[in-house]
C-alpha cells in the first residue's frame, strides 16, 4: 500500500508539472480537432508504460487502433502485473482466463472471453473484429480461434500467481475489494496486501482525429469459473464512436455491465456533456440504484470526446489514470470521486 500512496504521490507531482507545462489545460481546452493532436490515455498507474509504447505509434502519425493494441499488450506481458494478461491471478479452479475488447471509430469491434493459454487476448480480439463476421468468441471456442490464426498455447499460471491462488485457497474466501486506497485488504483473502482485480482500459486520438479504444484483463482473481467481466462486453467495458467519444471502465464489472456503463458515458457526451461530467454522471447511476452496495465497492470510468479532451470519476478515491501526448509522456493523474 505505502509503495503504491507513494508512487502516485511522486506520479502527481509529475502531473503538476503537466499542468503547468499546459498538458492538462490542454486536456479540457481544445475544441478544434485537427489541432489538439494525438493523445492516449489509460487506466491505473500502469498506463505510463503502456502510453508511452502507444505513443510510440502515435508520433509517427499512425492508427489509433494501431496504438491502443500496442499500448495495452505492455500490462498482458508484465510478470508483476496480476491483473492483466500473463502472470494473472486464476479463477478459483486455477485457470487464468482472460477478457478483452477492442473498438475502432467507426464502430468495428471485436473481443474475446474467458480466454485460456494466449498470452496476448487483445491481439486476438482484433482478429475476430477484422477477420469474422462476430464480435464475440468466448472460452474453447476462443482458443480454437486462436489457435488456427496462429497463436501459441501457453501456460500463462506463473509460480507467483499459483502461490498466491494457494494462500488464498487456505481460507477460500471469495470477495472482491474495490480498488482504491481505502480498500479493506484483509476481507479479501488476498496475500501480501494486494487488490484483486484491475483493468488496462486505453483510450486514443490519433493526429488525424481518429478514435480508438481497448481493454483487457484477467478480471476478478478468484472468480468462478466461467465468470466474465465487462472488459469484453462492448458498451459495457469499452466503447467508441468516432463521431463523438471513446469510454472505458474498470472496478467491479458486474455493476458496470448492469448500467451499460462505457455507452453511457458515450451517449451522455453525445447529449453534450463534457468527458468528465458524463464519467461522473455514469458513476452516480450505480451509486444511486445501490447506494449501500457502492461504500464498498470500485468502479472507475475514463473518457476522451473526439476533441481530445479527458475525463475519468471513481466511486473510490484511488482511480488513477496516465496521459500522454506531445507535452507529456508520462503523465499520472487521480481522478475524482464520489468517496
Ligand atoms: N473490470 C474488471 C472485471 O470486472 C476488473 C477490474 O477492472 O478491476 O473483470
Amino acid at each position: 500500500m505505502a509503495d503504491r500512496r507513494d508512487f502516485l504521490k511522486a506520479s502527481l507531482l509529475g502531473a503538476s508539472a503537466f499542468a503547468l507545462a499546459g498538458g492538462a489545460n490542454a486536456l479540457a481546452g481544445s475544441s478544434d480537432k485537427s489541432k489538439a493532436g494525438a493523445r492516449v490515455v489509460s487506466t491505473w498507474d500502469f498506463g505510463v508504460a503502456a502510453n508511452q509504447a502507444a505513443w510510440s505509434v502515435l508520433a509517427k502519425g499512425g492508427h489509433a487502433l494501431d496504438a491502443v493494441e500496442a499500448g495495452v499488450m505492455v500490462p498482458e506481458a508484465d510478470l508483476k502485473n496480476h491483473s492483466v494478461g500473463r502472470a494473472g491471478y486464476p479463477d478459483r479452479d486455477g485457470h487464468v482466463t482472460l477478457d478483452a475488447s477492442i473498438m475502432d471509430a467507426d464502430g468495428s469491434c471485436g473481443a474475446v472471453a474467458a480466454l485460456e493459454h494466449i498470452a496476448h487476448p487483445i491481439q486476438v480480439a482484433r482478429r475476430v473484429m477484422e477477420r469474422t463476421p462476430h464480435v464475440l468468441l468466448v472460452g474453447d471456442g476462443a482458443l480454437q480461434f486462436a489457435l488456427e490464426q496462429g497463436f501459441k498455447k501457453e501456460e500463462l499460471l506463473t509460480p507467483e500467481s499459483e502461490q498466491a491462488w494457494k494462500e488464498w485457497l487456505k481460507n477460500a474466501h471469495y470477495q472482491p475489494s474495490a480498488n482504491s486506497e481505502v480498500r479493506d485488504y484483509g476481507k479479501t483473502g488476498m496475500p501480501g496486501g494486494k487488490g484483486n482485480h484491475d483493468t488496462i482500459g486505453m483510450l486514443a486520438i490519433d493526429a488525424s482525429g481518429r478514435l480508438a479504444g481497448a481493454c483487457t484483463t484477467s478480471g476478478m482473481a478468484w472468480k468462478l469459473r466461467g465468470r466474465v467481466g465487462d472488459s469484453p462486453i462492448i458498451g459495457a467495458g469499452l466503447y467508441v464512436d468516432g463521431e463523438v467519444g471513446a469510454a472505458t471502465s474498470t472496478g467491479v464489472g458486474e455493476e458496470v455491465i448492469r448500467n451499460a456503463g462505457s455507452f453511457l458515458v458515450v451517449e451522455l457526451m453525445r447529449q453534450g456533456r463534457s468527458p468528465q461530467e458524463a464519467c461522473h454522471e455514469a458513476v452516480m447511476r450505480i451509486v444511486r440504484k445501490r447506494p449501500n452496495a457502492s461504500k464498498d465497492l470500485q468502479v472507475g470510468f475514463l473518457a476522451m470526446n473526439h476533441h481530445g479532451e479527458v475525463g475519468a470519476f471513481a466511486i473510490q478515491p484511488g482511480f488513477s489514470y496516465a496521459v500522454c501526448d506531445a507535452q507529456r509522456q508520462d503523465g499520472l493523474l487521480a481522478s475524482k470521486s464520489v468517496f
